[in-house]
Formats: structure tokens, sequence, C-alpha cells
């Protein structure tokens, strides 16, 4: 699948995955708008939130929870998900693969 996240996941392109596990990995954004900015991306294509099965989102929210202190963030962090809509882009999603920014290392 032509999906740049997709790839990074597969080892297709390269990137610095500080976590992987079942579910996700997480990997520094490529062009970050904090000084600290991962993006934690589940391993199965789902362009949406409302593509999504079972309990992902959740899981996913509580890993990121335990590991923001390895993170760098014990001052705290933002969580974003961007989602395209159906007659519109108001967010921005470029990557339609969901995905959910971690963002910190400064007051946002
Ligand atoms: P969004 O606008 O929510 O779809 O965000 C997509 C994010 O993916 C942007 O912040 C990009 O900087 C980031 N991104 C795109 N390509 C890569 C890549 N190869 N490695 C890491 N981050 C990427
Ligand atoms: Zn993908």
């Amino acid at each position: 699948m032509d999906c740049v996240f997709c790839k990074i996941i597969n080892g297709e392109i390269p990137s610095n995955i500080v976590y992987s596990d079942d579910d996700m990995v997480i990997f520094p954004d490529i062009s970050p708008k904090a000084p600290i900015h991962y993006l934690a991306v589940p391993k199965v294509h789902y362009p949406l939130i409302a593509d999504v099965e079972g309990e992902l989102i959740g899981k996913m929210l509580t890993r990121i929870s335990t590991l923001a202190n390895k993170l760098g963030l014990q001052k705290g962090y933002r969580l974003v998900i961007n989602q395209r809509g159906t007659e519109g882009n108001d967010a921005g999603q470029e990557v339609m693969h969901l995905h959910i920014h971690i963002m910190g290392g400064r007051k946002l």
C-alpha cells in the first residue's frame, strides 16, 4: 500500500521507532511542531477514527500515558488527532493512516 506510515512500520522507510508493541509504534514527527513531537501510529492501516475496530484507541491512550515520562514529557503533553471530513479537510489531515500527535517540551 502506498502509505508512508505503513512503509515506516514495515521498514521500507527508515524512522527512529522509539516504541513498538502488538498494536502500535511511536516515532518522531519528521517536521516537529514542538520540541518533543512524536506520532503514535496503529500497526493496522485505519484511515480515520471511524474505521477503527475494537478498543484500539483506548489502549493507545493508556499506553501513551504510561510512556510519557520516558518520552521526556514529565511536564505534560498534548495529544492531537486530525481528521479529514466527508466534504473537506479543515483539520489538515495529510496522512490517511490514523495517528496521534504527541507534543510537549514547552508551554503550548
Ligand atoms: P497530519 O496532518 O495529522 O496527517 O500529520 C501528518 C504528520 O506526519 C505531519 O506532522 C508530518 O510532519 C508527519 N510525517 C510525514 N511523513 C513523515 C515521515 N516519513 N516520518 C515522520 N513523520 C512524518
Ligand atoms: Zn498505512
